[in-house]
């Protein structure tokens, strides 16, 4: 594709990404549509941005039209009825505490990262391999180092764990750590699933040791591993955890949930965010929560998620190492001659979108809403191509 928008995008739009030549402009459901009308099927949903709605859900379509007519944005010297539902609702799902709205995984962790430092005094944080938290300096300091390079020095503090290793952990405890901070499932590193043991031990040595337990649910929720959020999964509860992509129902918003116990630590002047939970984000994340609601979303993530890997499984994929998941969350890691990146691409020339993570893993994370005619031909794609 050589549209003028590429053209454009390469001359006036930073480089930063290493973006496929290719121009997006009608999504519906888990279908995407390039500026020449050639269809995608989006197992990938819009990196997670779409997770439970796919793209222009009616649902969510008439929620910004309604808000974009009466009230798009007044900054927080006030409030709005559309953020004091979604955190309502959200609380009601989660755990009893208090929310701050921004617009990224990122920027919740940056939130998250404050209180931390805020509430206990301390500057370090166990924080694991493998891992993703976002590109802001905070975040980054927990993310891997190898995501670090050229920007150091990072904040002080970072110490890392082995992911699903309990003694590793332990290891790690000084009297200097204010908090562990973990994704429930790591996504980018690979789709990681831990155990309950490992999950519950941490939670342990957080009680212990007075440890501020963050889980980071960017990717994992809501909805997506057959739970409203994947600490459930675990049977543990965090004391902080933080929200962003899909929440939004497609637009940018994110959050930072705080239990009760600290949430009074972020006082008037210490933090804030001029358009975090606007009406306009705050109508189309709650539509979205009232979407999982009305359709039982985590249910069919569940179910949805199971047909997905009993079929991957019984197509004897030849290329395939190991099937990890939770619900629709996918990592098909692949044997070591085969590269994810080639993958990508031959799905994308047949129309499929999938993407890459860590240790040659095929990330698959449909919208929840996907259609079953949709997803199967979906997979059908994808199973020729991994045979
Ligand atoms: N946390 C996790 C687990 C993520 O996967 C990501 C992004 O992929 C982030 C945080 C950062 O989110 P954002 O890109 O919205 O800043």
């Amino acid at each position: 594709m050589n549209s003028s928008s590429i053209k454009k995008t390469k001359q006036y739009i930073l480089q930063n990404y290493g973006r496929f030549p290719i121009s997006m402009n009608k999504g519906l459901g888990a279908e995407i549509w390039d500026e020449t009308g050639k269809r995608y099927i989006d197992l990938f949903a819009g990196f997670g941005a779409c997770g439970v709605t796919g793209h222009s859900h009616p649902k969510i379509v008439k929620a910004v039209k309604e808000q974009t007519e009466s009230l798009q944005c007044h900054g927080n010297y006030f409030t709005n009825p559309q953020q004091a539902l979604l955190a309502e609702k959200i609380i009601k799902h989660s755990f009893p505490g208090k929310i701050f709205f921004c617009h990224s995984g990122a920027e919740a962790n940056e939130t998250a990262i404050k209180l931390i430092r805020k509430a206990t005094g301390k500057q370090e944080i166990i924080c694991f391999h493998n891992s993703f938290h976002g590109r802001t300096m905070g975040s980054l300091s927990i993310t891997p180092e190898s995501f670090q390079k050229g920007f150091e020095p990072m904040l002080n503090g970072a110490v890392r764990a082995t992911f699903n290793n309990l003694d590793s952990v332990k290891e790690k405890i000084t009297d200097k750590i204010g908090g562990i901070y973990l994704e429930p499932i790591q996504g980018e590193g690979g789709v990681n699933v831990p155990s309950i043991e490992f999950m519950q031990g941490v939670r342990e040595l957080c009680n212990k040791h007075n440890l501020i337990l963050v889980c980071d649910e960017v990717w994992t929720s809501p909805a997506r591993t057959g739970e409203m959020f994947a600490y459930q999964l675990f049977g543990i509860t965090p004391d902080v955890m933080t929200l962003a992509k899909a929440i939004g129902g497609s637009l940018p918003l994110a959050a930072c949930v705080i239990s009760d116990k600290f949430a009074d630590v972020l006082v008037p002047g210490t933090h804030g965010c001029t358009m975090g939970g606007n009406p306009l984000c705050s109508a189309a994340a709650l539509a979205c929560m009232e979407l999982i609601e009305e359709e039982n979303l985590v249910k069919k993530a569940n179910e949805l998620g199971d047909y997905i890997f009993n079929r991957l499984k019984d197509a004897k994929l030849s290329k395939v190492k190991d099937i990890r998941y939770k619900g629709l969350m996918f990592g098909l890691e692949l044997h070591s001659e085969f590269t994810t990146s080639d993958i990508v691409k031959e799905a994308l020339e047949k129309g499929l979108f999938v993407a890459g993570a860590k240790n040659n893993t095929l990330r698959i994370a449909p919208p929840i809403v996907i259609k079953k005619e949709i997803l199967d031909e979906g997979l059908e794609v994808l199973e020729g191509l991994l045979k």
